[in-house]
């Protein structure tokens, strides 16, 4: 019996997410020279595979000088704090999807105060956009299938670093840290 080695994987295809098939019409992408990289390409509607990623849009509500966390009670970060937000759709704008998503875990509707920061890591197909927000009507009710409950925190006293959910909560906690108001 003769082994078989795994078949080696080209370089192109070799990055987290990149697309075998076109995602348009199905036609077998073929590596082709743009921009200096060989990327996976369809020869049929010319479709080419950049690094595509999942973007998150993530909420800072802050209420009296403190900052809302959701405790997730799923998957592997149960038990752990995070900011409100969730993946962005396709139908929706990032600011919609960051509204949207805060109301769905805490019942807040939220106006949003600016950009505060964004998240990415290399290798990972995902994009985390990080808004300021403040509150505009509700109480805080968490999803029960998301969350078991919610909490606002002051500066000094916010979870450590092991009960932080993602590396994109720990950034944007930090960014809201660090944060000052521009003066009038
Ligand atoms: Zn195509």
């Amino acid at each position: 019996m003769t082994e078989r080695s795994a078949p080696s994987v080209p370089s192109w295809q070799r990055r987290e997410a990149a697309f075998t098939f076109c995602p348009r019409d199905g036609t077998k992408l073929v590596p082709t020279r743009i921009d200096g990289r060989d990327r996976p390409a369809c020869p049929v509607c010319g479709f080419a595979d950049f690094f595509h990623v999942q973007i998150g849009a993530n909420t800072i509500v802050e209420r009296g000088g403190q900052v809302l966390l959701v405790r997730l009670n799923y998957g592997p970060r149960d038990g752990h704090w995070s900011l409100p937000g969730g993946l962005v759709e396709a139908d929706e704008t990032l600011e919609q999807a960051a509204i949207r998503e805060t109301k769905e875990e805490t019942n807040f509707a939220v106006s949003l105060d600016g950009l505060l920061a964004t998240w990415t890591r290399r290798g990972l197909p995902l994009l985390v956009v990080i808004y300021r927000a403040h509150i505009v009507s509700g109480d805080l009710r968490v999803a029960p299938d998301e969350a078991s409950e919610g909490r606002f925190f002051p500066r000094e006293e916010l979870p450590p670093l092991d009960e932080l959910a993602w590396p994109s909560t720990a950034h944007g906690l930090d960014a809201w840290r660090a944060y000052e108001p521009p003066r009038p």
